[in-house]
């Protein structure tokens, strides 16, 4: 395949500012009328309110199990980022396509449609899936509704790829993850009384710093997995909220925390050890001031992990495919944790590498397209022939 027409396709998603705040429709418009032209059947899967949707396309048998190739449509905002040019309007540099989403992920995205002339090229024995989503940056929300439709159609593919940026490496895993936010209600009085208030963010910070002794239990002496770069489960504050001045006692905090898990650790264990503490240990102490004071907390978002053995069979025709004999796993969260809970077999293998998502002059090597590229010549192949 040549990789002037992945470019080209690249340019053409990269124009699209499919921010997850936005709408993604005109981008799912212009691959469907890509799709038209090769005579591929496509079908949506919209949001609750129609103006996002997942994509599904199907090229070859379909009453026969293929491979699904996933990718999500939406990227992270630009805001508050110095890029040396427009980030929607893709820039060739030094071997290097700069644009917002050109590593994650819509140059894996522009690799499978400059793909489908070869898949449409000859028959396929086995099939290949599209599967394009929406939201995933905001918590692998797209996805489901997709996962849900394939589920109740009873299409049950023999594995997926999961494109995001690995620089082609065959990913047997990533982390889970669960984050929370809670609002801790406490009383209100003047600064000068504040025995007879309940100050919501000294209560909160107490509960911070039990999330803070979890972490350091896990890091310390909590299970491991050698094949991450961070090797055990950690937890961590983001965000805090709570106070309006100096001389008034607080009622109010709210903050946000979350738990990213290797597959050794329970993440509801977790989450109830936190609970636990809160009702338990800390709102006795807050409710003998005040009996309305206490912690409401609420499931922000999180995804499952993936962890797929290296003997699996999508594994094996990753590395095949790739001509990779090694594995390894990342912290980064994906949508392959959803499809291979849903029983689908699946890896992460996707061009490009994550050190450059989500930042200012985000860019993709045109040598990690042609990788790709590579692959998916491998794949159509081997689909060809099975
Ligand atoms: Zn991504």
């Amino acid at each position: 395949m040549s990789v002037g027409n992945t470019v080209e396709i690249l340019s053409a998603l990269v124009g699209f500012d499919t921010t997850s705040r936005n709408s993604n429709l005109a981008l799912i418009g212009w691959v469907e009328s890509y799709l038209d032209r090769f005579g591929i059947g496509h079908q949506r899967v919209f949001d609750a309110t129609g103006a996002k949707a997942n994509l599904w396309a199907t090229i070859g048998p379909t009453a026969v199990p293929g491979y699904i190739l996933s990718g999500h449509t939406d990227v992270v905002p630009v805001d508050g980022q110095k890029w040396s040019h427009d980030p929607f309007a893709l820039a060739e540099r030094g071997g290097r396509l700069y644009g917002r989403g050109s590593a994650d992920m819509k140059g894996f995205l522009a690799c499978c449609l400059a793909a489908v002339p070869d898949m449409v090229a000859r028959p396929l024995a086995h099939p290949i899936h599209l599967a394009f989503s929406y939201d995933e940056e905001v918590g692998c929300i797209g996805v489901r509704g997709l996962i849900a439709e394939l589920a109740r159609a009873g299409v049950k593919p023999a594995g997926c790829f999961v494109g995001e940026p690995t620089e082609m490496n065959v990913v047997i895993g990533h982390k889970a993850k669960r984050s929370l936010r809670v609002t801790v209600q406490g009383r209100t009085c003047h600064s000068s009384l504040a025995p007879m208030g309940v100050n919501a963010v000294e209560f909160a910070a107490r509960l911070i710093v039990k999330i803070r002794e979890i972490s350091e239990r896990l890091a310390q002496s909590g299970a491991r997995d050698p094949l991450y770069d961070v090797p055990f489960t950690t937890a961590h504050t983001g965000t805090v909220q709570g106070g309006t001045a100096l001389n008034i006692v607080p009622d109010r905090c709210t903050f946000e925390f979350e738990f990213r898990s290797i597959a050794a650790d329970d993440l509801d264990a977790l989450a109830a050890e936190v609970k636990a503490y809160a009702h338990d240990v800390l709102e006795p102490q807050m409710r003998a001031v005040a009996p309305e004071a206490g912690f409401i907390f609420e499931l922000k978002s999180g995804f499952p992990g993936l962890e797929v053995t290296p003997q699996a069979d999508t594994v094996r025709l990753a590395k095949r495919l790739a001509g990779r004999e090694q594995h390894g796993k990342v912290a980064y969260g994906t949508e392959a944790g959803l499809f291979d809970g849903a029983g689908i077999p699946t890896v992460v293998i996707g061009p490009g590498s994550i050190d450059q998502a989500h930042k200012a002059d985000e860019f993709i090597a045109v040598a990690e397209l042609e990788k790709c590229g590579r692959f998916l010549d491998q794949l159509v192949a081997h689909c060809r022939a099975a």
